[in-house]
């Protein structure tokens, strides 16, 4: 069969949703159902219907656009990722798996490919935990991961809770309703960028996963005493930023004496209350982020932390809350699909690199219902989540391609 994906029309594509932007070009911030946001929907809805796909979203947004295969009652064969983009960030992250997907589809519609099994690409909401404090909201829910319960809990930064939020962007019927039926993919592919360095250092085009990481997150409120910064004096302190300063040194050091490398912990927010320069900080908020391969030293990691805070806690005299946003389990991909993404390295003659993702992506929960995996391409120094973002034309190509032909084997 003929791949000839149209990579010009990719690249343009790619340009014009990074235009949906709050913030100042090259940078793009789209968090998820700001306006700025659904105007992308929007648009990307309008690609895909020109595309003649089936589209529908369900309770949470999660968009659905479906090539129906000849076989309309067979489990599908699903591609996609994300659209929304943390603040400040590029055009790349999770927009090459919904575009890139988008264009494998019109790829094999072009090569007069006739699935047997549906193709649908998948757009996720909220992949990224900007809005919820909870990443990947809209595959947790499909896999049934997080329960409508759960999710109905849930409140955003602004203290919009999550049933408001959807209201507004005008999405319909009940959450119980996202989880999908049992069987509904037999296969699914995320095509992404790598978010690291490795693919460049070792020259490989192409990186095909085979586990993801676990990932952790934890929210931490430091109590201490304000007061006035002039006339508190030393002895009689409670300083809550200075019990989280000593936190958030624990923090890295337990992940780098874990023993391995594959431990990574990073305090990404920390909030000052009330933030004056006059005023002694009496509540800090973290936010903890924690990885691992494996998930037996990933839970060490997270007791250790839990026992230092006490340990500074009591030594400072300030009280402290933890919570577990999230605490999942590492996933392997399954073979069925490494298979078919090496035979289709192998038969377009791509060098390939098997890989462990770091970063979790939407596919760590669809592995949970579906069989799953991860199709990496390079970005340039690995920068990701950053205005630099960048992927070259010619390996986001390659990836379509490697992509259209794995979803082409999927779906025969
Ligand atoms: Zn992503």
């Amino acid at each position: 069969m003929n791949l000839e994906v149209d990579g010009d029309r990719l690249s343009r594509e790619i340009e014009e949703l990074a235009r949906f932007s709050d913030a100042e070009a090259p940078a793009v911030t789209r968090i998820a159902f700001t306006p700025t946001d659904l105007r992308a929907r929007t648009w990307l809805i309008s690609r895909c219907q020109e595309a003649r796909l089936a589209v529908r979203q369900d309770p949470i947004g999660n968009i659905f656009a479906r090539w129906t295969g000849s076989d309309a009652a067979a489990a599908a064969v699903g591609t996609g990722s994300h659209i929304d983009a943390i603040p400040n960030a590029g055009k790349y992250d999770g927009v090459v798996g919904v575009l890139g997907g988008l264009e494998a589809i019109r790829t094999l519609e072009r090569g007069r490919f006739r699935p047997k099994h549906s193709i649908e690409l998948l757009v996720f909401t909220s992949e990224e935990p900007t809005r919820f404090g909870i990443g990947c909201l809209g595959s947790r829910l499909l896999s049934g991961t997080l329960t409508a319960e759960a999710a109905r809990k849930l409140i955003d930064k602004d203290g919009a809770s999550l049933e408001e939020v959807r209201q507004r962007a005008r999405l319909g019927g009940v959450l119980e309703e996202v989880k999908l039926p049992s069987g509904y993919y037999q296969a699914f592919v995320e095509l992404h960028i790598e978010q690291g360095p490795l693919l460049e250092q070792q020259k490989a085009p192409l990186g095909i996963v085979t586990r993801i990481a676990a990932p952790a997150s934890l929210r931490i409120t430091v109590e201490g005493a304000g007061g006035h910064a002039g006339s508190v004096l030393m002895p009689d302190r409670k300083d809550a930023l200075c019990a989280a300063a000593e936190l958030i040194l624990a923090v890295e050091k337990a992940a780098r004496t874990s023993g391995a490398t594959d431990t990574v912990a990073t305090v990404g927010i920390c909030e000052v209350f009330p933030g004056a320069v006059n005023s002694i900080p009496g509540r800090v908020k973290l936010a903890v982020d924690l990885r691992d391969t494996d998930l037996r030293r990933r839970d060490r990691v997270m007791w250790a932390i839990d026992a230092e805070m006490e340990r500074i806690a009591a030594k400072r005299q300030v009280s402290n809350h933890s919570e577990v946003v999230n605490a999942d389990a590492p996933a392997e991909c399954a073979p069925a699909i490494i298979e078919a993404l090496s035979a289709s390295c192998a038969k377009r003659g791509h060098k390939f690199i098997p890989m462990v993702s770091r970063a979790y992506h939407d596919s760590l929960f669809m592995s949970r219902i579906a069989r799953a995996g991860i199709l990496f391409i390079p970005c340039r120094n690995g920068y990701s989540h950053r205005p630099d973002e960048y992927a070259s034309p010619e390996d986001i190509t390659r990836g379509v391609r490697i992509l259209a032909e794995t979803l082409a084997r999927l779906a025969e």
